[in-house]
């Protein structure tokens, strides 16, 4: 299996240093805000990744972080009057329930900055005691001068980088790019005891900390978006690598940007839809979709144009779905189960996942196993159930286990809830044929209006009334 590594910029065969687990860490959200659907590119092809890692038989300890303490938490909650732990808290459900929504499975663990105070004292202080960080006055920085390979990642170095970037002017710091380890507390913000006094951890120093703490030393995989390689993955080598003594990451992952109008989505630039509201208009599936049909390292244009084909998409994996679970609750009719190649799809499936997790063309090997069993069952009439279980469980490996594009459970979900909305709209049927008995025509024609509004057309004829659904 290749995974194209953004260190080493070539694709490298995955061994992990202790397979069959793989240690996996993802850079999660800061909690100020519903997060947005640039976002949930990131999380969903991370989950796809680790989906995909866990088909292939590893055992995969996932680990997401939370950042609940940070300026922009600050900023809202004296925006809104309220603490910072009230934001922090409300935005952490709505994440948990906004990626429960987008089919993403949950980390195995979501540790949170503010419970990981004490490991981040503690690699501090050993950054200070080995000479990396220095502190001003309660304000503690990493020198960077002090790691010799600052700028590995990135593949810059210092003198570039210093010329390049607008790195505010700060007297304490010794040099421009040196970055804050432990800020020290202002009036009226949330602050810790530390051996360098008041004050709340950096940005970078939290997934050193927490990554070392829950995945240990060296990690096989980490990921985020292309904007955490400088500076932030860039500074958490820095920090880790001084501390430990020891590799820090095997496999470096990076995801590229979800654009609109072909400018990066960010909350900054104000460009953004929340996953909120794109989920409010389509299935999770066809999001998901939509972000599979792109390679997790290229850009991808946000376009509704896409989203509307991919729910198109989803509606084809669908109904093979449903026509194979109504054929598998009949008796076996058939005699002999139909010659098809599922190992082929197999093989091809994996094939293409296994160089560097390339969905675009596993989605396409998909298609292609819908589109020759659709023509296999409407040429043949007797297929046994045996033919139909292989059709499932192939599209329960990859299309649901795997890329998340279909679920079968909500198949039922949803026809369940037809069946009952069938049945409620009845109802109000034989009341407005009560009503207009009663010579209640005002009544009767507000809920003939109201259904209409809701877009089920009743139609009177002298067989009674009837109902369809507006297209
Ligand atoms: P944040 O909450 O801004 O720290 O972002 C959480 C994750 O989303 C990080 O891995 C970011 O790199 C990623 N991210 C932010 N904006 C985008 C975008 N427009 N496209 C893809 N990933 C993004
Ligand atoms: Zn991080």
């Amino acid at each position: 299996m290749l995974i194209y590594n953004t260190f080493s910029k070539i694709k490298e065969e995955f061994i992990p240093v202790n397979p069959p687990n793989v240690t996996f860490y993802v850079c999660g959200p800061t909690v100020y805000d519903y997060f947005h659907i640039g976002n949930a590119r990131s999380f969903i092809m991370a989950d796809i990744i680790r989906r995909y890692l866990e088909y292939k038989g590893f055992n995969v300890d996932f680990v997401m972080n939370i950042t609940d303490i940070d300026d922009k938490i600050i900023n809202k909650s004296k925006e809104n009057n309220k603490s910072t732990e009230e934001i922090a808290k409300f935005f952490t459900s709505a994440f948990y329930e906004d990626i429960q929504k987008l089919r993403i499975k949950p980390a195995v663990k979501n540790p949170r900055a503010t419970e990981s105070i004490q490991d981040v004292i503690e690699m501090i202080k050993i950054l200070e005691e080995k000479g990396y960080a220095y502190n001003v006055d309660g304000n503690v920085y990493y020198d960077i001068t002090k790691f010799k390979d600052y700028g590995k990642l990135s593949g810059k170095n210092i003198e570039e980088l210093e010329a390049g970037s607008r790195v505010e002017v700060n007297e304490s710091k010794r040099n421009p790019l040196d970055f804050v380890l432990w800020k020290k507390a202002k009036e009226g913000e949330p602050s810790w005891d530390s051996p360098w006094g008041k004050g709340r951890p950096g940005w970078h120093i939290e997934c050193s900390a927490m990554s070392c703490k829950h995945l240990g030393k060296t990690i096989d995989i980490h990921a985020g978006g292309n904007d955490l390689i400088f500076p932030h993955h860039e500074n958490e080598i820095a920090q880790s690598e001084a501390a430990n003594e020891v590799k820090f990451v095997k496999y470096w992952i990076h995801f590229g940007f979800l654009t609109i109008h072909y400018e990066k989505m960010s909350k900054s630039l104000g460009n953004f839809f929340t996953a909120r509201e794109i989920l409010s208009k389509y299935s999770a599936e066809a999001i998901r979709l939509f972000f599979a049909q792109t390679h997790y390292r290229g850009p991808l244009n946000f376009s509704e144009e896409l989203l509307s084909a991919a729910e198109k998409g989803v509606e084809k994996i669908k109904n093979l779905a449903e026509k194979v679970e109504m054929e598998l609750q009949k008796p076996v009719t058939g005699e002999i189960s139909q010659q098809f190649d599922f190992k082929k799809y197999y093989e091809e499936f994996e094939k293409v996942m296994d160089d560097d997790f390339n969905t675009p063309q596993a989605v396409a090997v998909i298609f292609d196993f819908v589109k020759n069993v659709n023509k296999l069952i409407s040429e043949n009439e007797k297929i046994n159930s045996e033919f139909y279980n292989n059709v499932k469980e192939f599209l329960k490996d990859t299309a649901e286990n795997v890329l998340g594009i279909i679920h079968f459970d909500s198949l039922y979900e949803n026809k369940k809830s037809e069946v009952i909305e069938d049945k409620l709209i009845e109802l109000l049927i034989n009341v407005r044929l009560a009503l207009k008995k009663e010579k209640n025509y005002a009544l009767s024609d507000f809920i003939r209006d109201e259904l209409n509004k809701l877009g089920i057309i009743l139609q009177d004829s002298k067989e009674g009334t009837t109902f369809k659904r507006k297209k």
